[in-house]
């Protein structure tokens, strides 16, 4: 990485929060015990983004994380612009009342569906949740960066929660209920 790039991230960052009102980014890095490499975090109006490790300074670990912040709320900015979200992608009628629990559930925290896909051939429909509600039961807390998608059984009034950390790849939680008309 050179020293022009280090210096674009954090100022592409704050630039970013400068023009869309929001906190100046407030940073703090991660020394683990054991080793000389650092990781840092980036907090952007209470979320938390976490970047690389293995840096060798203080200063190219803040980099990394604001690479991560950066990259993932212009990420969100363009899905939201291109209007992807929702257009066409509700679960049909006689399931809104899932839906709306699902979409109340996670709004609670901050969240929103992202997108719904059309059901699997088991009638399962997988709905995609942005924003900050990130709750994994596995690790039993919101995660700081990957996202979890809910994947619902309209006909049996279930969920399940997945996500998209690595270390969840195998995880899918319990059965939850949903209300029943
Ligand atoms: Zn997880």
């Amino acid at each position: 990485m050179s020293v022009q790039n280090e210096k674009s991230w954090k100022n592409r960052l704050q630039e970013y929060c400068q023009k869309n009102k929001l906190p100046m980014p407030n940073y703090r890095v991660v020394q683990p015990t054991s080793g000389t490499s650092f990781q840092a975090d980036v907090e952007i109006n209470g979320q938390w983004y976490r970047g690389d490790n293995d840096f060798t300074s203080k200063r190219n670990a803040e980099q990394a994380a604001a690479k991560t912040a950066y990259n993932s709320l212009s990420n969100d900015d363009m899905e939201l612009q291109s209007g992807n979200i929702h257009i066409g992608q509700h679960m049909p009628e006689r399931y809104a009342h899932i839906e709306q629990c699902i979409s109340d559930m996670v709004m609670a925290h901050g969240g929103r569906i992202r997108k719904i896909h059309p059901p699997n051939s088991n009638g399962i429909y997988k709905i995609e949740i942005t924003g900050k509600y990130r709750y994994c039961e596995n690790v039993q807390r919101h995660h700081r960066i990957n996202r979890v998608y809910l994947l619902v059984d309209p006909v049996n009034n279930i969920y399940y929660q997945k996500c998209y950390d690595p270390d969840c790849h195998n995880f899918r939680s319990a059965a939850q209920s949903l209300p029943i008309r």
